[in-house]
């Protein structure tokens, strides 16, 4: 059957939407923008507080902000090189299609900024049930990383993907969860479905700790398993 077919099945069927929980760098796109704006802009030691972050002594929150301090362009030469990387991952259309259709829900939940994520999506947002992410605030006194959810953060995290998976977590409800990186890693402590993008730092996280996942380069293998 078309996918189209099946997303309209599925949307009349599904009295209890399945909820598909994505990150977005790397995950709903193909190349972590966050991660090669700060590869190309930011001061040649970033890897510092993300290798300080890892170990587990500061959050994620204050490496982010230690690394976008260190950035000196504008925000018009980030978001002009984040639009030439920014292509979404394959099948990602597909995921917007059913939610559209009224046949999963989505919820995007992002360690990245608004920056490009705003321009990336642009009106495939309005097919977003929830969305969380944080804010780049650009001053004199250089860019300024703001983590306004402090409702979901944990001691590691400014966006707790395990956080935003427990909030939507019900009898009968699925919580499906994608994801690439190390920021992904709390989502394994929850009772969602987890999906790691092959090949990722999460995936490889998730085999070494025997964490029930399924591989995919494609959402069209996220949604058929949604829609199952
Ligand atoms: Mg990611
Ligand atoms: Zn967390």
């Amino acid at each position: 059957m078309q996918m189209s077919k099946v997303v309209r099945f599925a949307a009349i069927m599904n009295l209890m939407r399945p909820i598909i929980v994505f990150d977005f760098d790397g995950t709903l796109t193909e190349t972590d923008i966050g991660r090669a704006l700060c590869e190309r802009y930011a001061d040649p030691g970033w890897q510092g507080p993300i290798r300080q972050w890892l170990s587990g002594e500061i959050s994620f929150p204050e490496a982010q902000q230690r690394i976008w301090k260190t950035i000196t362009v504008s925000g018009t030469e980030l978001l002009a090189h984040a639009m030439t990387i920014g292509q979404l991952r394959r099948g990602a259309e597909h995921l917007f299609e059913a939610a559209r259709a009224g046949a999963v829900d989505l919820v995007l939940a992002s360690g990245g900024f608004d920056l490009y994520i705003e321009p990336v999506l642009g009106d495939r947002i309005k097919e977003l049930r929830h969305f969380f992410y944080n804010h780049l605030q650009f001053s004199d006194r250089g860019i300024d990383a703001v983590f306004p959810h402090g409702d979901l953060a944990c001691k590691s995290c400014g966006v707790c993907k395990g956080k935003v998976i427990e909030r939507y977590l019900a009898p009968g409800q699925r919580v499906l969860f994608c994801g690439d990186g190390s920021s992904d890693r709390c989502a394994t402590t929850t009772a969602g479905e987890i999906f790691a993008v092959t090949g990722s730092d999460f995936a490889e996280y998730c085999r070494i700790n025997d964490v029930k996942h399924t591989a995919f380069d494609d959402f069209g293998t996220v949604l058929s398993e949604a829609l199952r």
